[in-house]
């Protein structure tokens, strides 16, 4: 009989784990740290062995494959040790893809974006009558929709560690947003296994499938030829012209229309919710998806129009004395900065720092210069930031306390201003996770600004 070891019991592993028993396949799950109690519960439902705290070694060993959660890096010395077994390791999505039947998935993967235009191509889907389920990085755990429910489509965000583990699954229309620097810790500090990576996106896939990618992306551009491509492309684009037979969206003057085949659907950026440039690309790489998944021009627009920024993604969370709160904790990175401070218009209060991951700031400067007069950092060593940014924005106040640098804020912020948080770091020295400074950022600005 087959034998699942499942690493890892967050909600990608206990959603395999529950595939595995409902296959009947003889199934463990070992986590090394502490399992959530509303996992542990579901896997007691279901009657899955497991253990947590640690990892016994013989028992994993033991396994004929492993399903790997991809929080638990390549570096553990336990996925080591399964590599030198032998031992086939694999993802949630690999595992989960080969039970799917007939269904088919959007999968969408790049740097930054990936939350945002997968929870689009969701609202469309649903909105449009489609019976789909939403998984990978957000959304209920795909292994688990699988093992539980009967859905036609799957609309799946996935991350780079993810793909690392996917080797025969095929995503019938892949998204690729963008290709910039990111968890470089986690690929040896070569920014080309990263790519490599985000580019698995594309394997498997076949002349009846679609593949949507940014014709701006330099990176992605370069990549393309090395690989057979053998689906029907979709590029998407505000700078360049990429020439495809199968279809495109092309934005111009605020304007966008996204055609594939026959069908096409204009869009008017301004009478979206969701600003920006970047959040341009993401409409338009959504509306090319849904058009390939067969969903009709005028529901896509309708559905588009009425999407709400997702939390903690450039997200409007008050207007007081004429200064307007902006929480974009989500924005962990330098890319992600660059297009929040493209996409303002009125002069910026920005708030940056935490835990820096080997950051180049010189692509913001140019922004920075015109839009930011007062720059806030807040972070327990700000020296790289307040170094990078002098002589670039006029003040700069370091903090160590988001306490004190919203009080900083507020008092640097003059009517008609944006105050921006928008740290290009992650936030592991004064926070738990994005989420929660997100959420302390706007609780603070509810009580006190
Ligand atoms: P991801 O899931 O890839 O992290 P999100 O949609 O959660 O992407 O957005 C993460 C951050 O990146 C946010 O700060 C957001 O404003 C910014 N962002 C969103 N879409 C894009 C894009 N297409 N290009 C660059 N930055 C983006």
């Amino acid at each position: 009989m087959k034998n699942i070891v499942v690493l890892g019991g967050g909600i990608s592993g206990y959603g395999s784990a529950i595939l595995a028993r409902k296959k009947g396949f003889g199934v463990f799950l070992s986590d090394a740290g502490k399992i959530a109690d509303r996992f542990r519960a579901k896997l007691d439902e279901w009657q899955v062995p497991y253990e947590e705290g640690g990892h016994t070694e013989e028992r994993i060993l033991a396994a004929t494959e492993v399903v790997k959660s991809p929080g638990i890096p390549d570096s553990a010395p336990i996925v080591r040790k399964i590599r030198e077994a032998g031992i086939p390791l694999i993802s949630e999505m690999e595992f989960a893809g080969r039970y799917m039947g007939r269904a088919k998935c959007i999968c969408i993967t790049g740097s930054n974006g990936k939350t945002t235009t997968t929870s689009i191509i969701y609202k469309i889907l649903r909105d449009a009558g489609y019976n789909v389920a939403l998984g990978g990085n957000i959304g209920e755990s795909f292994a688990y929709s699988v093992a539980t429910g009967n859905y036609d489509w799957y609309v799946l965000e996935l991350s780079s560690f993810q793909l690392d583990g996917m080797y025969k699954f095929r995503a019938h229309i892949g998204v690729l947003m963008n290709i910039t620097p990111d968890h470089l810790d986690r690929y040896d500090h070569c920014f080309q296994k990263y790519i490599d990576a985000k580019m698995r996106i594309t394997q498997n896939m076949t002349s009846r499938d679609w593949f949507i990618y940014s014709g701006d992306d330099e990176v992605i551009r370069e990549q393309l030829p090395k690989y057979d491509l053998r689906m029907r492309q979709l590029p998407f684009m505000a700078h360049s012209a990429v020439a495809s037979g199968a279809g495109d969206a092309f934005l111009c003057d605020g304007k966008f229309t996204a055609a594939v085949g026959r069908h096409a659907v204009e869009i008017d950026t301004a009478k979206l919710q969701i600003k920006g440039l970047h959040n341009a690309y993401n409409a338009m790489a959504a509306s090319l998806a849904a058009l390939a998944a067969g969903v009709a021009p005028t529901k896509i627009r309708r559905s588009l129009y009425d999407f709400a920024p997702v939390e903690h993604r450039l997200e409007p969370v008050l207007e007081k004395d004429g200064v307007l709160w902006i929480n974009d904790s989500k924005a962990t990175n330098v890319d992600s900065v660059f297009y929040a401070l493209e996409s303002m218009t009125r002069p910026v209060v920005w708030i940056a720092g935490g835990t820096d991951k080997g950051n180049d700031y010189e692509p913001l400067k140019k922004f920075a210069r015109e839009k930011v007069h007062t720059l806030v950092c807040m972070g327990l060593d700000n020296a790289k930031l307040v170094r990078e940014f002098t002589g670039v924005i006029p003040e700069i106040i370091s903090t160590d306390s988001l306490d004190a640098a919203l009080t900083a804020c507020k008092r640097a912020a003059r009517p008609g201003d944006v105050v921006l948080l928008s740290p290009a770091c992650a936030s592991f020295d004064l926070f738990h996770n994005y989420e929660q400074r997100g959420e302390l950022f706007k609780k603070w600005v509810r009580e006190h600004a």
